[in-house]
């Protein structure tokens, strides 16, 4: 099933992971078994160095996206990178760090202002009273105007349509696409329904714990003996926190680098707070680190830079392609989104499913019209 971004506002995903749901005590053992049954509610435990891991919490779990957390060990406490999407999931992580290491969480760095990948800052404030939260100062202030009313407007939309969808359909017998209404389908229905009107109530009361410290460019801090090099740069979210390990040469993107959560396929989605043309310019500079291991903002840890590289000539590819069709004479939006085919590219991810009806082509053809307003508003030439 397939989960949109906090930050979209239309609601394809609200009805989704119910069924999944059997609930495992926090500080149950991570496993780093891949093939684990999709009622598991585990973390994913990923070791990318010494002292250096990603946890990874199912799709199930955490409903919106499935937000890559990493943990770092340092010599004398712990720094995180991203809070995950729900105060659960945000526990889930600090009993696996405590049953790592009795050292405490003193730095946790958000990495952008979409609630996916800040929502546990309460959670670890309440179990590490002195941590210090960074983010950018673009990140602060986004968090600052943009509350979870907003966030959460596009599932509150789905979850009211589902309702009047289920409704319609015990009424005539069949749903909309002709199945017809057994019981068991309309208590599936009304569960999953249930479970996401819980989960909009749970977003909504998510206490909104700010960073305490924002940088602008650039921020170097040692913990121990350990760098940590942080770069704000343009993704899904303007102002997105970058982290660089030089020593153990590892890469943590957040969603400046969008990938499946299974990694399978091209970037899924894009949202609402960025430019085309910096994003490009900042996957192209993401390219430039000497990095052996890049994390991206949910699915596996990549170990080359195949889908970085694959997703830079997707990006200049939309941009190119829009410019010569502007060039050309085409000038409504529809035209050149028509205009612009880039299922070639698309094919080449792993299992990259194409087409217009597909994520990818729907990401395209935002990302189209995206470049088609950025070449008339100057950012992109
Ligand atoms: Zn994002």
């Amino acid at each position: 099933m397939r989960r949109s971004h906090p930050a979209f506002s239309l609601l394809t995903v609200l009805v989704l992971s119910v069924g999944h749901a059997t609930a495992s005590p926090a500080g149950q053992p991570a496993t780093s078994d891949p093939g684990r049954p999709a009622t598991d509610r585990t973390l994913t435990k990923d070791v990318l160095a010494d002292g250096v891991y990603l946890f990874r919490a199912p799709e199930a779990l955490d409903r919106w996206t499935a937000t890559n957390v990493v943990v770092v060990v340092n010599q004398d406490d712990v720094t995180v990178f991203d809070s995950f999407t729900r105060p659960e999931t945000a526990r889930l992580a600090i009993a696996e760090i405590r049953a790592l290491t009795a050292k405490p969480v003193r730095t946790l760095i958000n990495s952008h202002w979409h609630m996916d990948h800040w929502s546990g800052n309460d959670e670890f404030r309440k179990a590490f009273p002195g941590i210090q939260i960074i983010a950018t100062a673009e990140t602060r202030g986004y968090m600052s105007r943009m509350g979870s009313a907003f966030l959460i407007d596009g599932t509150r939309a789905g979850l009211a349509r589902s309702r009047e969808a289920l409704a319609a359909a015990i009424k005539a017998g069949t749903t909309s696409d002709g199945r017809a209404v057994t019981g068991d389908l309309r208590r599936e229905r009304e569960r999953e329904i249930d479970e996401t009107s819980r989960f909009v109530d749970e977003v909504l009361a998510i206490p909104r714990v700010l960073p305490d410290v924002a940088f602008r460019d650039e921020l170097t801090f040692w913990r121990g003996g350990r760098e940590f090099r942080l770069f704000s740069m343009t993704g899904d979210a303007t102002g997105s926190a970058v982290l660089y390990l030089p020593a153990e040469k590892i890469l943590v993107t957040g969603d400046v680098l969008v990938s499946p959560p299974d990694g399978q396929g091209p970037p899924p989605w894009t949202t609402n707070s960025y430019a085309i043309a910096p994003w490009l310019a900042s996957l192209r500079r993401l390219d430039a680190f000497d990095a052996t291991v890049i994390v991206p903002g949910q699915g596996p840890a990549m170990r080359d830079k195949a889908y970085l590289r694959l997703t830079v000539q997707l990006f200049a590819a939309i941009v190119d392609g829009v410019l010569r069709a502007l060039e050309r004479g085409t000038y409504r939006a529809d035209d050149i989104v028509a205009a612009v085919n880039l299922d070639a590219i698309g094919r080449q991810y792993p299992n990259g499913r194409t087409g217009p009806d597909t994520p990818f082509g729907t990401m395209v053809a935002r990302l189209v019209r995206k470049a088609a307003q950025e070449a008339l508003d100057g950012i992109v030439k």
